[in-house]
């Protein structure tokens, strides 16, 4: 009975660690994501003062942590390091499918894929815009189809310096069904798609840009996908977890990495008939450490030249 109460008690601690660790992510959002120069050190002045003041949870064992997509699994801001003031990248937030005939999965809550991608580009799109650090366009409005041709040629005209596709993903065979809607639980996580078709150099920048958008992503929380339904269709990248290039068939490979001129990928931001992710994609917590982790990669890449 009192181990009992004390693993009552543990429980009830750690949610309460968890709730803390949220809120003060929370506001390292807003403080690392309000586009002035400065406010970076001072976000990660309050994070070291915070750091200081939770030594107990910095100890607290986190063997059984729980991991992404469990409902207590914690995500955390990553550092948003601005670069000095000037003119803002050019980036194209695609909203995967709305193309003619083209409307994407149906997930476990008999959401079209459409749907989803469009309200998360535009969240996305306002978060990164509000950096200052960027100049945003998503590729899509409304309900008018939009053709794939079109919005790569949007983007080119634009001077886009990059393309980034939002997906979602559906894997393997659903397990069951519920109210009407597939379900599995079988193949969390997120995958960030490329391709290494065309010229090297553009190549180069895409796989770059690719790799460092899933290492953003797992640090800050999410579950890299391990690819075991995409066999046939992507190879993983040996450089990167949750990384994979496209290997379909040429005639059906993925128009919106081979064509852009500017470095493109596909984020599958998670699995759309799994219930867990998608009430985790709800949040619009979530969707403030997605926009900063991705955010952060294209920095990496477009304002700090590396890795
Ligand atoms: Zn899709």
């Amino acid at each position: 009975m009192l181990a009992a109460t004390i693993g009552y008690l543990e429980k009830q601690r750690s949610a309460a660690q968890r709730d803390a660790g949220r809120a003060g992510s929370r506001r390292r959002v807003l403080l690392g994501m309000t586009g002035a120069v400065g406010l970076g050190v001072l976000a990660w002045a309050v994070r070291s003062r915070k750091g200081r003041e939770d030594g107990v949870r910095a100890r607290a064992p986190v063997v059984d942590a729980p991991r992404w997509p469990a409902p207590g699994a914690t995500l955390s801001v990553p550092d948003l390091r601005l670069p000095p003031p000037g003119v803002p990248h050019r980036v194209v937030i695609d909203a995967g499918h709305g193309a003619p005939n083209n409307r994407g999965n149906t997930s476990c809550r008999c959401e079209r894929e459409e749907t989803f991608t469009l309200a998360a580009a535009r969240a996305v799109a306002g978060r990164l815009e509000a950096t200052g650090a960027f100049d945003l366009r998503v590729s899509r409005e409304g309900d008018r189809p939009v053709t794939y041709h079109e919005r790569v040629e949007d983007a080119d005209a634009w001077g886009a310096e990059a393309f980034v596709s939002l997906h979602s993903d559906v894997r393997g065979k659903p397990e069951r069904r519920e109210g009407g809607c597939p379900v599995s639980v079988l193949s969390p996580g997120f995958s960030v798609l490329w391709s290494d078709e065309g010229e090297a150099t553009l190549v180069a920048r895409r796989a770059a840009l690719a790799r460092r958008v899933a290492a953003r992503l797992e640090e800050a929380g999410f579950l890299p996908y391990d690819g075991a339904e995409y066999t046939g269709l992507y190879a993983p990248d040996a450089a990167q977890r949750g990384v994979f290039l496209d290997r379909h068939a040429l005639e059906e490979r993925i128009f919106v990495l081979r064509r852009p001129t500017m470095p493109s990928v596909l984020v599958e931001t998670h699995h759309a008939l799994d219930p867990r992710e998608v009430t985790r994609w709800d949040d619009p917590f979530t969707l403030d450490v997605f926009a900063a982790a991705l955010g952060a990669a294209l920095l990496d890449t477009l304002a700090f030249g590396g890795p």
